[in-house]
């Protein structure tokens, strides 16, 4: 009779295999977070592919109608590729993860269907007040704006903070003397206006609600190994003028840490605070070895409400999670593998 191999198992071969488990769970418990090394779930170390580099954006997230005519959705989408092609080609030349982020907001927040910069949505008082932070993951350096009124590019004034000031976070008239002092580009508050938000706020006017959508934010990884994430925003149409929402809040709206993630946020600001969500994902990710992607759908269904929004993140490998819970997100992804893909729903 021929014996099944399977069956016949020597004692002494336990040896390796005990070695083995040891070492997997001596990795899996460190605490030297230099020392991250991922593990799923059942605690068995993923294989992760490295990637030279790596970006993903949002233009928003919320309730965007699938009927939008094919040209409104062709010029949202056109533009998110247009965006994402700025970023990936400054990162495949070597460029930094910061200078792909800052680039790729501005660009965003230039075009007036986001709503952050030009085509910023309208408080209640049809006023503007942007908000925007940045962040480096190689020594969770930051710098965020809230409530500008005048600076034409909220991301560059967010990194001017981060760079040429002892604080992460300006607001009010500070922020705004810190701007002439560093010639940041101005504009009066009514270049933000566009019809399309201020019908939207008297929309919102007559349903007595806050709406929100359009927030930009990118996190990228660079070929020197250095995640960065940022945010823009008008927040949410119709706020109370001095509301603040979450993208300017590191922890909240942004966060960036080389020993796990880049991540940007959006959605309904209050909700993103209470929960600190960039932050929040960061930690599941260091803390318990999860992937990015698991990370980012423990908080974004496990502790948001449907309907709340979602992230954009990269992580240390290049690895990224796109995760919402609202019908659509304008968003986009590149990768030095051939990754390039844009998409609304
Ligand atoms: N999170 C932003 C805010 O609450 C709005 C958005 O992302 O659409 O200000």
């Amino acid at each position: 009779m021929v014996r099944k191999s399977f069956h016949y198992f020597h004692p002494v071969l336990l040896i390796p295999v005990l070695l083995l488990l040891s070492v997997t769970v001596i990795s899996s418990c460190g605490t030297d977070s230099d020392h991250y090394s991922p593990v799923t779930e059942k605690g068995i170390p993923e294989t992760t592919e490295q990637k030279a580099f790596a970006i993903a954006l949002h233009g928003g997230a919320g309730v965007i109608s699938k009927d939008i005519d094919p040209e409104t959705r062709d010029g949202y989408l056109n533009a998110l590729d247009h965006a994402l092609r700025i970023g990936y080609e400054l990162l495949d030349a070597g460029g930094t993860s910061l200078d792909a982020v800052e680039a790729v907001v501005r660009y965003l927040e230039d075009d007036e269907r986001f709503n952050a910069g030009k085509g910023a949505v309208f408080t209640s008082e049809e006023r503007h007040e942007l908000d925007a932070s940045i962040m480096d993951g190689r020594d969770l350096n930051a710098g965020a704006v809230a409530g500008i009124r005048t600076v034409k590019n909220p991301i560059t004034m967010a990194r001017k903070i981060m760079e040429e000031s002892r604080h992460v976070l300006l607001s009010g008239d500070g922020a705004e003397n810190f701007a002439s002092l560093m010639d940041l580009e101005r504009v009066d508050n009514s270049y933000f206006n566009t019809e399309r938000r201020r019908e939207q706020l008297h929309r919102a006017q007559e349903r007595a609600s806050a709406g929100n959508s359009g927030t930009v934010g990118v996190a990228a990884l660079d070929r020197h190994g250095n995640l960065a994430a940022g945010t823009s925003t008008g927040g949410m149409t119709n706020k109370m003028p001095g509301r603040i929402g979450d993208s300017p809040l590191i922890g909240a709206g942004t966060y960036a840490d080389n020993n796990s993630c880049a991540v940007s946020a959006t959605g309904h600001g209050e909700k993103f605070i209470r929960n600190a969500v960039a932050y929040q994902i960061c930690a599941i990710m260091e803390y318990t070895g999860v992937s990015l992607q698991e990370a980012a759908e423990q908080v974004i269904f496990g502790k948001l409400d449907e309907g709340d929004g979602g992230i954009i993140a990269v992580d240390r490998y290049g690895r990224i999670a796109m995760v919402f819970s609202s019908p659509g997100m304008f968003r986009g992804a590149a990768d030095s593998e051939g990754r390039f893909e844009v998409a609304i729903w």
